[in-house]
């Protein structure tokens, strides 16, 4: 079986760090304040988001020197926040790796340096070898296609797990199983009603998430 993780929100809770970053980057590269104001990221792609609000604040889309500030930034505002590793994510890690038949990757909108400051920063870089990131497209559908085929496990099934709608809406469209979890943005009730298989409350009843994942 493939597992793909979505990070903010089911892995982490970031305290605003991402929100703070974009902020902090458009306004060194370009001296616009408040740029990421009022956007709701959850569930977005890296590579929809930046390019949004760069046409919200009418400048060309330049990625070669607004992602390395945006790196800074996060760096910065990791522990400012403090960014936490949400409960249960350490002991249902470790549960996954003890198996040894998985294939557990990421399937998140952050960009691959972002991710892996991310997950360093959790103490979870060495759960999660392969994955689709914000780099792979603008729809989240793109990055779960893209990190099924990086697990090189044709045939196998695949669940998705996420905090947010668009978790679910591109665990279906890839035909994965769409396990979601309330600890981000979004509240169970609206996650259920996109058709979830399963909804968890958080991912601190280990035996429980393990048969949510369908194992
Ligand atoms: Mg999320």
């Amino acid at each position: 079986m493939i597992v793909l993780f979505d990070i903010d929100g089911t892995l982490i809770d970031p305290r605003g760090a991402g929100t703070r970053s974009l902020n902090a980057c458009f306004h060194q590269v370009y001296g616009r304040a408040g740029a990421a104001d009022g956007i709701m990221a959850s569930g977005q792609t890296d590579a929809f988001l930046f390019p949004a609000i760069a046409d919200r604040l009418g400048i060309p889309w330049e990625p070669d020197r607004v992602y390395p500030a945006y790196l800074s930034a996060l760096a910065e505002e990791l522990p400012r926040g403090p960014a936490r590793i949400l409960p249960g994510v350490p002991a249902l890690c470790a549960a996954l790796a003890a198996r040894g038949d998985l294939a557990v990757g990421l399937q998140t909108g952050n960009i691959r340096a972002a991710a892996e400051m991310k997950l360093a920063y959790a103490g979870l870089s060495d759960h999660f070898r392969f994955g689709g990131f914000g780099e792979d497209g603008p729809d989240r559908g793109d990055l779960v296609r893209a990190a099924i085929a990086r697990a090189a496990r044709p045939g196998v099934p695949v669940v998705v797990i996420g905090d947010a709608p668009n978790d679910v809406l591109a665990a279906r469209a890839a035909g994965a199983r769409a396990v979601a979890v309330a600890t981000g943005w979004h509240p169970r009730a609206e996650l259920e009603a996109l058709g979830a298989d399963v909804v968890l409350p958080d991912l601190t009843d280990t035996p429980g998430c393990l048969r949510a994942l369908g194992l």
